[in-house]
């Protein structure tokens, strides 16, 4: 059997798809099928009881010709080069999709947080900091929350770059990094943001679809950032989640699980729904074959395959996560005509409400949620009808679609500006 592809070669295979489809200039197809810089580090931390580990971390740069590199930084022992190379080139059609001025960067450190203490954190996340030293920058490079990484994360990374800059730079430099806490320079409007992006994109499906979605149900896998705002935001549309899952195992009530009752729980349980009471634990693969209208995964890369594509048993999915399905899985829900709402217009509301942060900061301003949601809202709804109409007019798949509108503004930027010299 040939082997699997990774995830970069998944990017690069649909990047292929959606070049060929439209008909890329050949020379910006050269460009944008390289990232541009691939940062390596291996720095050394002080543990708690004195012993001295090194870490690897990772910041991949894949383009900036719309703007400065911006992308996440997760802390999982799945991070290597190739799952970052994906998720930095996803960025940078992610910013090109919302016509956002950032290109796509993306890093991370291979560790599993959950063993070590908080100060260790700090520890790793300040001398992770420190390594990347001018490869990161607010007009060059900011980084975000992604997973296991969150706005403490963020305060840690800005203090450490703001201590290496003379003392007069220092308020210059606040938009270094998105997704701060409010006090620390952070935008109202940023914690929700992806979820919230999600939940507007189905809303705009559910439009042109004529499908009610007071009544219908959905499910979750991941109950993070993304997952727990995503779930908690379709309440209010009538839906009703039936079935959830983050790392500590699956869950089930087909009467109805109340996100916001999840929420309370996880947040005095370590982050984990283990022993929520409301909800029946079932395995993995029955939690996929769950039958509902919507499943929304906002969790971790390669989740639908071909393996576990014939499983799934709903009209649609909404991709919070970032590479959820992979290209055999995305061509199987394709034959049994599942709708996919893809990643890199589903869960673009990050980078929108980071835009925004960074914005906020640069003028020194602080907007109010109406002003944050009021300009996500507009961002959101033109980009699912970017991608929508371009589906229609090259009559391809809702991901090929949202990556020939990507291409097709990069490709304009870069015929503009010819290549130097
Ligand atoms: P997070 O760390 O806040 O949450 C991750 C969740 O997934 C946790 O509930 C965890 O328990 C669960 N999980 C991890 N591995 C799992 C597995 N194998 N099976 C089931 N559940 C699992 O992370 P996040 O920020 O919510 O990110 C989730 C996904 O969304 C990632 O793909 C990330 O790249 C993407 N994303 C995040 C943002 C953002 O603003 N945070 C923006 C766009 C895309």
């Amino acid at each position: 059997m040939p082997a699997k592809a990774t995830t970069y070669e998944n990017v690069t295979l649909q990047f292929n798809q959606a070049a060929d489809l439209m008909g890329l200039d050949p020379a910006v197809r050269k460009i944008l099928g390289k990232t541009e810089n691939e940062i390596t580090v291996n720095f050394p931390v002080k543990m708690d009881d004195g012993r001295i580990e090194m870490f690897t971390g990772y910041r991949v740069q894949h383009n900036n010709v719309l703007g400065p590199y911006k992308g996440g930084l997760r802390f999982h022992p799945a991070v290597d080069i190739d799952e970052v190379r994906a998720l930095a080139t996803w960025m940078t059609w992610k910013s090109a999709i919302l016509n956002i001025p950032f290109g796509g960067g993306k890093g991370g450190i291979q560790m599993d947080p959950s063993k070590y203490s908080l100060q260790e954190i700090e520890r790793i996340t300040r001398r992770f900091t420190f390594a990347l030293g001018s490869n990161i920058g607010p007009e060059y490079d900011i980084p975000a929350p992604d997973v296991n990484t969150n706005s403490q994360i963020m305060a840690w990374i800005l203090d450490t770059y703001l201590q290496m800059m003379p003392p007069l730079e220092r308020n210059r430099n606040l938009h270094v990094v998105t997704g701060k806490p409010i006090e620390s320079g952070g935008s109202l409007g940023r914690d929700k943001a992806t979820g919230q992006g999600v939940v507007w994109v189905i809303e705009q499906w559910a439009k042109d679809q004529n499908f009610d979605l007071k009544g219908a149900t959905y499910f979750v896998q991941g109950f993070g950032n993304v997952g727990s705002w995503t779930a908690r935001l379709m309440k209010p549309t009538g839906a009703r989640m039936i079935a959830v899952e983050d790392v500590s195992g699956s869950y089930a009530n087909p009467d109805g699980i109340d996100p916001d009752d999840v929420m309370a729980w996880v947040r005095e349980h370590r982050g984990l729904i283990a022993g929520y009471p409301q909800v029946k634990p079932i395995d993995h693969l029955a939690f996929l074959g769950t039958k509902a209208d919507i499943f929304i995964p906002a969790a971790m890369e390669n989740q639908i395959t071909a393996e576990t594509a014939p499983l799934l048993n709903v009209k649609l999915v909404a991709e919070g996560a970032n590479g959820p399905t992979d290209r055999e899985g995305h061509a199987i829900l394709g034959q049994r005509g599942i709708h996919v709402l893809p990643d890199v217009l589903c869960n673009s509301g990050g980078v929108a409400v980071s835009y925004f942060e960074w914005l906020q900061n640069k003028r020194s301003e602080f907007w109010d949620l109406d002003e944050v949601d009021g300009k996500l809202y507009k961002k959101m709804v033109a980009g699912y009808q970017a991608v929508r109409d371009t589906a229609k007019k090259y009559n391809t798949d809702w991901r090929t679609a949202a990556y020939i509108v990507a291409l097709s503004r990069l490709e304009r930027v870069y015929k503009e500006r010819g290549i130097f010299p």
